[in-house]
């Protein structure tokens, strides 16, 4: 009977000490949930307990093999979660906090940082470490650097739903209209309506576009593109689509345009559709060959500017934007269509990846 009850005791905690799940990347193609060690917190670090992530079109790269990070390495960048270890020197924090995580994570004290790029923190691009240069949020437990710069703590009020897409696609979305310093009145195109595409859509019509025309195909995309701020919604397998933003702008063209899918194509297009001294910014990640043509860009002389933003992170950047939430000007929460358990994460990324079932964003529950 002794042995029998101590190989069930056994069976039950065979699952090691000091160990969690983690979806590693093993190489393209093949991620899988692993266990991994829990991390432990340095001095200015913290561990937190995720409970609730999400899964960025980001991932869907770097799980295919077009951007590359190393294998073995927990991917994921958009935590939600409770403080579960603080390290030494982090203060104002308590064990059990609720707390954001920016997907970005400055350090906050290097030259970029203190210049006010903080996606560029130690060097270009930097300031992504989550999933890319450290182990990242698809797991049970996160090591958050520069814990100081980086927990920001979530009111009773907000759910962790409320709050999950604020780190990533909200962040990056929204500074679009920032960086091209939108003014209200301006008008904007927003080309595609992607996770991404939407929050930059939000983003213009809360920075005070007049007009807001957005481009995509996909009916269930263009319909939460009206949802979420835009005037009009052009598809492009319909209509020549450089011809209809001047023939709506009376010839002008709009003030700001808005890439957010990465493709030489629609960089073009946003470029053709810029008013006299417009600006494109530019939110999509390319690979490959990028040119500009010249005629649209007035052989350099059109004074049109080209702004790029990788999301900006930070604890104050997150805080400021559940402010939004808080005070009801933003509600990401309608792109939330999936919800999976971690268990079952490898069938949400193809969920994702497949664009299958009307997807818009799954998050997933450690
Ligand atoms: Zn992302
Ligand atoms: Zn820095």
């Amino acid at each position: 009977m002794g042995t029998q009850l101590q190989e069930q005791e056994l069976a039950a905690t065979q699952i090691p000490a000091g160990t969690m799940r983690a979806l590693v990347f093993r190489g393209p193609n093949d991620i899988a949930l692993e266990r991994v060690p829990i991390p432990k917190a340095s001095v200015g670090e913290a561990v937190i307990r995720v409970t609730l992530t999400t899964i960025c079109g980001t991932d869907v790269h770097i799980l295919k093999g077009e951007y590359k990070v190393r294998p073995g390495l927990v991917i994921g960048h958009e935590p939600v979660g409770v403080i579960h270890e603080l390290g030494d020197g982090v203060t104002g924090y308590t064990v059990g906090d609720r707390v954001l995580v920016g997907a970005i994570t400055p350090c906050g004290q290097c030259d970029a940082c203190l210049s006010g790029h903080w996606s560029q923190c130690g060097g270009p691009i930097g300031g992504w470490k989550f999933g890319n240069t450290i182990n990242g949020a698809q797991a049970e437990f996160l090591l958050v650097p520069n814990a100081q710069a980086n927990l920001a703590k979530i009111s009773d009020a907000l759910s962790d739903e409320q709050v999950v897409l604020l780190a990533d696609i909200a962040s990056t979305g929204v500074s679009a209209a920032e960086s091209a310093d939108l003014q209200i009145g301006d008008t904007a195109a927003v080309f595609a309506q992607g996770p991404i595409g939407l929050c930059a859509t939000v983003g213009a019509h809360l920075k005070g576009a007049s007009f807001i025309i957005a481009v995509e195909s996909d009916p269930v995309r263009a319909a939460m593109s009206k949802r979420m701020g835009a005037d009009v919604v052009l598809n492009f397998k319909e209509c020549d689509v450089v011809e209809e933003i001047r023939r709506l702008t009376e010839g002008r063209g709009v003030d700001v345009a808005i890439e957010a899918l990465g493709t030489q194509e629609t960089l073009e297009m946003a470029l053709r559709v810029l008013e006299r001294g417009g600006t494109l910014s530019s939110l999509g990640v390319y690979s490959g060959k990028l040119s500009i043509p010249v005629e649209p860009f007035a052989s350099g002389l059109g004074d049109k500017k080209i702004v790029t933003t990788l999301c900006p992170g930070g604890k104050e950047r997150m805080r400021r934007l559940m402010e939004m939430v808080l005070h009801g000007k933003l509600d990401l929460t309608p792109l939330i269509t999936h919800r999976f358990k971690l268990d079952r994460i490898t069938d949400a990324y193809k969920l994702f990846a497949e664009h299958r079932d009307g997807v818009m964003k799954v998050v997933i529950t450690p």
